[in-house]
């Protein structure tokens, strides 16, 4: 596969997490989700997870710092391990990252450092109703109807602005979210080819 550093954006409910986690096994890329590495955080009590719980259950976002330290460190780890000759993917496949304009420039900046450009930026669209639907069914701790509602609010304010970013670098292409998880995975290898 020629592309294997990509971005999923979307907004929450679009399915970004299945279809990265299914992509990244496919192709052997390291998949980071800045979500489920919070919600691990979360879970292990440490200082960062009792910091971020409150935010995410209020279905803001949390410090870009935080974030930015979380992915940096790994991307980080990943690249030396490269250059050790060590086995394991060369690729990387970010998910929920960068969720607003500053945390896109810091990677920016990351990625510059390492020498590692982003490849691809994909978009997963979907209808607010279909949104909902699906974030009201998986039911876990920030998927009632009013913290759905701002965080949809919270995209439509913080990481939409992402996609005339991305679109302006030639990156993004965007992928129709509805319909079965295979249809979807196979419209998103489409765009590896
Ligand atoms: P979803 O895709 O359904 O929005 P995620 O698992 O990606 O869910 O994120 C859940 C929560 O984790 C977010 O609402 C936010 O509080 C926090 N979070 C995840 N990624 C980031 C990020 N890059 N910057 C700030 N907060 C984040």
């Amino acid at each position: 596969m020629t592309k294997q550093r990509l971005l999923f954006v979307g907004p929450p409910g679009a399915g970004k997490g299945t279809q990265a986690q299914q992509l990244a096994l496919r192709h052997n890329l390291l998949h980071l989700s800045t979500g489920d590495l919070l919600r691990a955080e979360v879970s292990a009590a440490t200082e960062l997870g009792l910091e971020a719980a409150a935010v995410m259950a209020r279905g803001e976002l949390v410090s870009d710092a935080l974030v930015l330290a979380i992915v940096r460190s790994r991307l980080e780890q990943q690249s030396a391990s490269l250059s050790r000759g060590e086995p394991g993917p060369s690729g990387w496949l970010l998910d929920g990252f960068p969720r607003n304009l500053a945390q896109a420039e810091a990677l920016e900046a990351l990625l510059s450092d390492l020498d590692q450009p982003i490849d691809l930026v994909v978009l997963m669209e979907l209808d607010d109703d279909l949104l909902m639907q699906r974030l009201l069914s998986r039911g876990r701790a920030d998927d009632n109807a009013e913290v759905i509602r701002h965080r949809l609010e919270v995209y439509r304010q913080q990481t939409a602005p992402l996609i005339a970013y991305y679109r302006q670098r030639q990156l993004l292409q965007a992928v129709d979210a509805e319909g079965s998880i295979e249809a979807i995975a196979e419209r998103i290898e489409r765009l590896l080819a």
